[in-house]
């Protein structure tokens, strides 16, 4: 209510496949590699097995609940991808999940008889022989739990915003590895998002000198997603910047840059990363409010770092 007083928006961040507590009591959740066997979380990114009924069931009773409770403008999910460390420089993407479940449902849905192959087996012969109907159908599973949470959006709190907070590269950017590796078709996912929330941290990834990537990446998607940044569109473009220390420094230097980047149309907002960092950096936050009062009252509007 404080908060509605002072006229502030309440976004939250909902996790989706990265729940690694729920592995304690279900280690049958856990993604398995192409060799048939667990498959170690990738520099502990931990992500769990996408068709595990227990899980979607467990997420979306969260998601429920989270909603009921909160009388909040909107709610993004976050690690909605396939089991991978993907946020540095060199990503670590191993090839998962083929668990019996996952394999008995791709071969149901996608009519594909599997050889009778030891599991290890399996998985090559379908990345050798039906790559494309796999990655196809792993993509078409993780949209399919954003449909399901945008059902739940409109059945609870109709009107609050849906969020994702996803990798920033393009279709080719890292030979296809957004949609091969991580299986986020951000096209299949669109008719039900309405703020799509890339993250090009540009010194975490590569890109410590050129800020000016974080503009070509969203400039990318809004052509990608047909999103022009123009008053009353519905769907939006809301990247999540880096302004704090991780991997590469940001320099006090960089903040303005990064913001201006950030907030060129397509995008019509901006989220800064990260607070918990930026805090004990007073210079590039007091950076931060002098350019967001730089741009209140304009097409551009900025939102509170996560
Ligand atoms: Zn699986």
């Amino acid at each position: 209510m404080r908060l509605r007083e002072l006229k502030c928006r309440v976004y939250v961040e909902f996790n989706t496949l990265h729940s690694a507590e729920y592995l304690k009591e279900h280690p049958d959740a856990a993604p398995v590699g192409v060799d048939g066997k667990v498959c170690p979380p990738p520099e502990g990114w931990q992500g769990l097995c996408p068709t595990h009924v227990g899980y979607r069931r467990d997420r979306m009773k969260a998601f429920e609940r989270v909603l009921a409770s909160y009388a909040i403008d909107g709610i993004w999910l976050d690690y909605h991808h396939a089991h991978s460390s993907w946020e540095r420089a060199e990503p670590v993407m191993p090839d998962t999940c083929f668990c019996a479940r996952c394999l008995g449902l791709f071969s149901r849905d996608t009519g594909i008889t599997l050889p009778d192959l030891p599991p290890g087996e399996v998985s090559q012969w379908i990345l050798s022989r039906h790559k494309r109907d796999w990655v196809r159908w792993r993509c078409g599973v993780l949209t399919d739990w954003v449909r399901e949470f945008r059902d739940t959006v409109d059945a609870i709190r109709p009107g609050v915003l849906l969020g994702t907070f996803h990798c920033p590269w393009t279709d080719s950017d890292r030979g296809g590895a957004r949609i091969d590796k991580l299986h986020i078709d951000l096209k299949s996912q669109a008719p039900y998002i309405d703020v799509f929330s890339p993250m090009p941290y540009h010194a975490r990834f590569g890109h410590a000198q050129d800020p000016e990537w974080v503009h070509r990446q969203t400039r990318w998607l809004g052509e990608y997603l047909g999103i022009r940044g123009k008053p009353g569109e519905r769907k939006k473009i809301w990247p999540i910047v880096q302004l704090s220390d991780w991997g590469e420094n940001v320099p006090v230097a960089q903040v303005r840059p990064v913001l201006d980047y950030g907030t060129r149309a397509p995008a019509t907002g901006v989220t800064v990363f990260a607070w918990g960092r930026l805090q004990e950096q007073w210079d590039k936050v007091e950076e931060l409010g002098t350019y967001y009062r730089s741009i209140r009252g304009t097409e551009r509007k900025g939102q509170a770092p996560k």
